[in-house]
């Protein structure tokens, strides 16, 4: 099925914003992409090609979704709606690749992307012990699919809920019976499933009794707030970091926090780019005695993707091809000693990049770092 198509059946809206498009380029010259070998996906041909009623050529799945195009365009066309509708037609058509068709069948079968266990997901909570979480509450704390099952970040889940905790917060969590927020789902391209996986979420955030959800992931973070809300699902979904400021602005949140060091914050795409949450991290990070904050270049609406969205944390990228290298070499010319994030995929890319160059960086979660004891 032609793009054309797909958006004429997906309403005047999509069609129209293709036609808003006067080719300037700007799109294509702010993808990330373009910093390894050339240009590898190009947004303003793919725009040009549906304005023509042309098939494209381009394999969406190269896209990371990162935004860094559409958030640079002056004529507001929606190029990640064109992407993923790209990627609708091209799951459809079975060219999908086939470890994110994989994905589908591990969410599908144990309600995470890598197919871990569905039983174990809560065997977090048996080291952490709070007496606010709670069976029902109206605040939820959806930890997320990579949060639940890996160690090192459980070590992020358990700061959170320490200063949740020590705010008197009551909350709620789903245990073994949270699933995937489908996110990954729906990069693959597939709706049905991404339809049934979303209301039973749904429901069973209504079973818990929630009204707000605090993410850990920004990308759980979009789904629930930007996808959810055209399924029925009518929660107030916070970043924990927009929740925690919330918090100080309250007066109810008390960092006793130091960290002895210089730090540099990377914005993750799916918060900064996606939903405008820029400040709320750093106001945070102010609050944190000895500590000196200094920014890269890229940051705020320019930050640069860590390498994981749009799919790509489930796929291979060539060590000379990931962003994550080239984020991590930004962070040290900065003369930042530690890089810290908000995202369990930036840390996952960033860490990993680590391995493989010598680069005297630490990579921390913010919440670590509000959690860091005083040194
Ligand atoms: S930046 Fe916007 S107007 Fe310019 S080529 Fe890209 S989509 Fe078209
Ligand atoms: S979303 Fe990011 S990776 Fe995808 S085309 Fe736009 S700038 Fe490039």
């Amino acid at each position: 099925m032609m793009s054309r198509e797909i958006l004429v059946m997906d309403g005047e809206k999509k069609l129209e914003t293709a036609a808003l498009c006067y080719q300037c380029g700007a799109c294509t010259a702010s993808c990330p992409l373009n910093l390894f070998n050339g240009v590898r996906i190009n947004p303003r041909r793919i725009i040009w090609n549906i304005q023509q009623g042309l098939p494209t050529d381009v394999d969406p799945f190269l896209c990371m979704m990162c935004m860094a195009c559409e958030a640079s365009c002056p004529r507001g066309v929606r190029i990640l709606d064109v992407i993923r509708l790209l990627r609708i037609e091209a799951y459809q058509a079975n060219k999908a690749p086939q470890r994110l068709v994989q994905v589908l069948w591990n969410v599908y079968e144990e309600g995470n992307p890598w197919g871990y266990p569905a039983k174990e997901r809560g065997k977090w909570l048996e080291t952490i012990r709070s007496d606010n979480i709670k069976d029902k509450a109206k605040t939820l704390l959806y930890v997320g699919c990579v949060s639940s099952y890996d160690i090192r970040l459980q070590r992020v889940v358990k700061s959170l809920v320490n200063l949740l905790s020590g705010s008197n917060i009551e909350f709620t969590v789903l245990g073994d019976r949270e699933k995937c927020c489908g996110d990954s789902v729906m990069n693959v391209g597939e709706t049905g499933f991404l339809e049934e996986l979303i209301q039973d979420n749904i429901k069973l955030f209504r079973e818990k009794g929630a009204e707000t959800i605090i993410t850990i992931s920004p990308h759980c973070y979009q789904m629930i707030k930007n996808i959810y809300p055209g399924y029925g699902g009518d929660f107030q979904a916070m970043h924990y970091t927009e929740y925690l400021a919330k918090l100080l602005d309250e007066n109810k949140l008390q960092i006793d926090a130091r960290y002895e060091g210089v730090i540099t914050y990377h914005d993750p795409c799916y918060l900064g780019r996606y939903s405008g949450v820029f400040e709320e991290p750093r106001k945070l990070l102010e609050q944190v005695k000895d500590l000196e904050l200094v920014e890269m270049p890229m940051s705020r609406w320019l930050t640069l993707c860590c390498g994981g969205g749009g799919g790509k944390i489930f796929m291979e990228t060539k060590p000379e091809e990931r962003p994550a290298n080239v984020r991590i070499k930004q962070a040290a010319e900065a003369n930042a000693g530690t890089l810290v994030t908000s995202c369990p995929y930036c840390i996952i890319n960033f860490e990993d990049s680590l391995k493989l160059q010598r680069v005297g960086l630490k990579v921390m979660d913010l919440a670590e770092v509000l959690a860091s004891e005083k040194m």
